[in-house]
């Protein structure tokens, strides 16, 4: 696979760390509020490389972190009247809520800064032994000036950057470009923990450098996050990372391109944002998903009604072309599979191999996609009026190694329920969307008679073998 990588601003051969693993470390939510789908973006993208990755043969360890105490945090927390943990907690469950409509999967470990304190004080310490910190009043400040290949990741250098740069009031830094390790509590009712410094807490950037370090080691394989991390986040985790070990924090840094709005990013601090559970109230959300995977990853996408419209019924041809190929493949005609249909499936291998090209080369899901599309056009033209069993089940399987490597349409299948069953489901889903409560009971009885059980949970719908 070949991967962008920002530090060398070039497409690379992707070559593991650990033969046969990939270590990912990608920057998740700060937990203050529901996530809006400029953040659903990142999350859906390198939720998509894992798969691919996996769909390889890698054994990947996935690492997304939870920010649960920082100045947004204690903020909200103070408005509502409830402690930093509770908050912290509430949209903790709120976010998986969402990664569970958009069909992101669990983190191997979603580790969160607050459970983490021990291992984030111990790294300042070294830092500070090894002359890369120092401590002001109660603060603890990285010293840019000791680590000369700052500014190596955004491209930018050290007296160009302190050019712009300042002092704000009550900073109490030696250069305008150090940041903060350890902030000294303000407040008394403030969140603190004890450190060598006196009570207080980390800083943001040193949050994500030793949860990496911990879960991943020194130097891991992959680090993700959106665009507007590459400064100061990511160059501040380098140098904080790299001064530490003396050894290559990341292999490769990938970031995602901004989800806009009218050609604004998304953003909460500009107002012109949609939670994705606003946004989940008129839309399916794997149409939400399908939308973010329709545009290569490092581009920018322009979020709108109209656009999600078009990928909901984008979507729809899918579940059509699926639910036609499991209704053949069930009851369609036994015997030899016909020229026309080994043609069919002569095509769709290529389309498969096209899809699996796109995806090599950086990740490229719009071509993959439309690779896909192609594929669900020739079953349709071949095997709209019905086919063969063996043809159509053909179909359906080069059909859904595409599909599981995108996320899309899994919630059955990751149980191991075939195919057919998620169709079915979709559609009894429909349905009930479209107040047709008996054309719902119908598909459920149908379920039924294939030993499968539903149950309408606030959750959504519980798949049940019986
Ligand atoms: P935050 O909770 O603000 O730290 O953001 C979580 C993730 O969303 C980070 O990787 C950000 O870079 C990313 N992100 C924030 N806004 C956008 C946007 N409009 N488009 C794409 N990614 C974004
Ligand atoms: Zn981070």
């Amino acid at each position: 696979m070949r991967i962008y990588s920002t530090l060398t601003r070039q497409k690379e051969e992707f070559i593991p760390v650990h033969e046969g693993e990939v270590r990912i470390y990608a920057c998740g939510p700060t937990v203050y509020n529901y996530f809006h789908i400029g953040n659903a973006r990142p999350f859906v993208v390198f939720d998509t490389l894992r798969r691919y990755l996996e769909s390889r043969g890698y054994r990947v360890i996935y690492v997304q972190n939870f920010t649960d105490v920082d100045d947004k945090m204690i903020k909200r927390a103070r408005e509502e009247g409830i402690s930093v943990p509770r908050l912290a907690e509430r949209f903790i469950a709120e976010y998986f809520k969402d990664a569970d409509g958009l069909g992101i999967r669990r983190a191997t470990v979603h580790p969160r800064a607050t459970e983490h304190i021990g291992d984030i004080i111990r790294l300042i310490e070294t830092l500070i032994e090894k002359s890369h910190a120092y401590v002001s009043e109660s603060d603890v400040y990285f010293d840019t000036q000791s680590f000369p290949a700052y500014g190596k990741l955004s491209g930018q250098d050290l007296a160009e950057l302190e050019a712009g740069a300042r002092v704000e009031p009550g900073e109490k830094k030696r250069h305008p470009m150090d940041f903060v390790l350890w902030k000294a509590q303000k407040q008394q009712d403030e969140i603190a923990w004890d450190s060598p410094w006196g009570k207080g807490r980390p800083g943001w950037h040193i949050e994500c450098s030793a949860m990496s370090m911990k879960y991943l080691g020194d130097t891991i394989d992959i680090h993700t996050g959106g665009q507007d991390l590459i400064f100061p986040h990511h160059e501040n985790e380098i140098a904080q990372s790299e001064s530490a070990t003396g050894k290559q924090f990341v292999k490769y840094w990938m970031h995602n391109g901004f989800l806009n709005v009218e050609s604004k990013k998304m953003s909460k601090s500009e107002g012109n944002f949609f939670t994705v559970r606003e946004v989940a109230e008129e839309f399916d959300l794997e149409a939400v998903r399908l939308f973010l995977l329709s545009a290569h990853y490092r581009s920018p996408i322009n979020f709108s009604h109209k656009l999600m419209e078009q990928s909901e019924s984008a979507l729809q041809r899918i579940k059509n072309s699926l639910e036609n190929l499991s209704y053949i493949a069930r009851e369609g005609k036994t015997g030899a599979i016909t020229d026309e249909e080994t043609a069919l499936s002569a095509m769709m291998e290529t389309q498969k191999k096209a899809f699996f090209e796109a995806m090599d080369d950086d990740l490229n899901t719009a071509d993959a996609l439309g690779a896909m599309f192609e594929a669900v056009r020739e079953a349709n033209t071949v095997l709209s009026g019905g086919g063969t069993r063996t043809a159509a089940a053909k179909a359906l399987e080069i059909l859904d190694a595409m599909l599981a490597v995108l996320g899309l349409l899994q919630g059955a299948r990751e149980e191991g329920f075939p195919a057919e069953v998620a169709g079915l489901v979709e559609k009894r889903q429909q349905a009930r969307k479209e107040k047709d409560f008996a054309e719902a009971d119908r598909i459920r009885e149908e379920l039924k008679t294939m030993g499968i059980i539903l149950e309408d949970t606030p959750q959504g719908v519980k798949i049940k073998k019986m």
